[in-house]
């Protein structure tokens, strides 16, 4: 069985065989070094939601249903699918009376309602960072402020967020957006996010929103969240010295496809994202000397030391670490899971480092 260590998905078994020296004897001028981001990978919502998910199916059995992918990772939600997760996309999809786990990108409490009309025994795992917006949307919802919610349409955590002030709420999927939106003119005007923005773009926005609504005001506190603004940071230190870079993440996860712009927005000459390292071309690599690693938060360490090991084959075995902050935060588990005994143990175990 594979477990969670250090936020990362350990795995007895190698997930799929994989093609060893592919990449070896690849021509490229210059020393061939690795710039390995950090803080990169796991977060402490991505690793509570996770850790969620197996904790519910050593604790109840399996099947546990998940409603969405618990995490924006294929191959985190295959090896859950291993041990008894379920994935579906809608509540109406679950057995009543089953367990369903929230995704850590939250959900409205429309979403709620109807798994409590089907009795169903929900473990809500959406990341504390979230629910913090959910809180601030449902606040100025009561004050009956219109809300800019500045964020992409369709994902999760947006529609979530949406669901908890639908009628006050527009959302502005960036800068390009600001010029037809339409707002009453009378009553407070606000701004909010998404938690896995790009930095600058939003800034951008808001920026704009502000020229044309002057009475725009900010939220008490920034919505993107310490993980998705670190490994930007990281990135954008990396990116200056770097031919090439990869960032391992999954295609719908907001924060990985951030990193690939913001790497390139910064001075990469190419970057490429990869759910695993067999997706790295031969060709990304011609006459490349540095490559940039990062990860996304939703991608355990298992996956960018594929990568690693991959490029250390093709001659790229210098690994040079460019940390540009520490992280140590960790959130308590689900409160339905905390009732359990093992919950209880865990949260005993995690002590003063963790948070609500
Ligand atoms: S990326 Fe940020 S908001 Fe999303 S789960 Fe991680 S810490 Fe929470």
């Amino acid at each position: 069985m594979s477990g969670i260590t250090n936020g990362a998905l350990t795995l007895d078994a190698p997930r799929a065989p994989r093609a060893s020296g592919r990449l070896r004897d690849l021509p490229a001028p210059g020393a061939k070094r690795i710039l390995l981001a950090s803080p990169r990978g796991y977060c402490a919502g991505v690793d509570r939601a996770v850790i969620a998910v197996e904790k519910a199916i050593e604790h109840f059995g399996a099947p546990v249903y998940v409603r969405k992918q618990i995490v924006h990772n294929v191959h985190v939600v295959s090896e859950l699918e291993q041990r008894g997760a379920v994935f579906v996309d809608e509540v109406d999809e679950v057995p009543e009376g089953a367990h369903l786990v929230f995704s850590a990108h939250g959900v409205s409490p429309a979403v709620k309602r109807a798994a409590a009309d089907r009795r169903l025994e929900a473990i809500d795992a959406t990341c504390p960072l979230v629910t913090k917006v959910h809180r601030e949307a449902t606040r100025f919802a009561k004050q009956e402020a219109t809300i800019l919610l500045i964020g992409h349409a369709g994902h999760e955590e947006v529609e979530g967020t949406m669901g908890h002030a639908p009628e006050r709420t527009i959302l502005v999927n960036g800068p390009d957006d600001v010029d037809a939106i339409v707002v009453p003119e009378e009553g407070e005007l606000v701004w909010i996010s998404q938690t896995t923005l790009s930095v600058d773009e939003t800034m951008d926005t808001v920026r704009r929103l502000r020229e044309r609504f002057p009475r725009l005001q900010d939220p008490p506190s920034d919505d993107i969240c310490y993980a998705t603004q670190n490994r930007q940071v990281a990135i954008k230190k990396v990116a200056p010295e770097a031919d090439l870079v990869i960032v391992v993440g999954s295609a719908n996860s907001s924060n990985s496809v951030r990193l690939v712009e913001v790497a390139l927005e910064h001075g990469a000459r190419a970057a490429y994202r990869v759910d695993y390292a067999e997706e790295i071309r031969q060709e990304w690599l011609d006459g490349v000397a540095s490559i940039g690693v990062s990860s996304g938060a939703s991608v355990p360490e298992v996956l960018v030391q594929e990568v690693l090991a991959d490029l250390a084959d093709a001659g790229y075995g210098e690994v040079r670490e460019v940390r540009t902050a520490e992280e140590d935060l960790m959130f308590s588990l689900p409160k339905e899971l905390r009732r359990t005994a093992e919950g209880a143990a865990e949260v005993r175990a995690l002590g003063g480092r963790i948070r609500s």
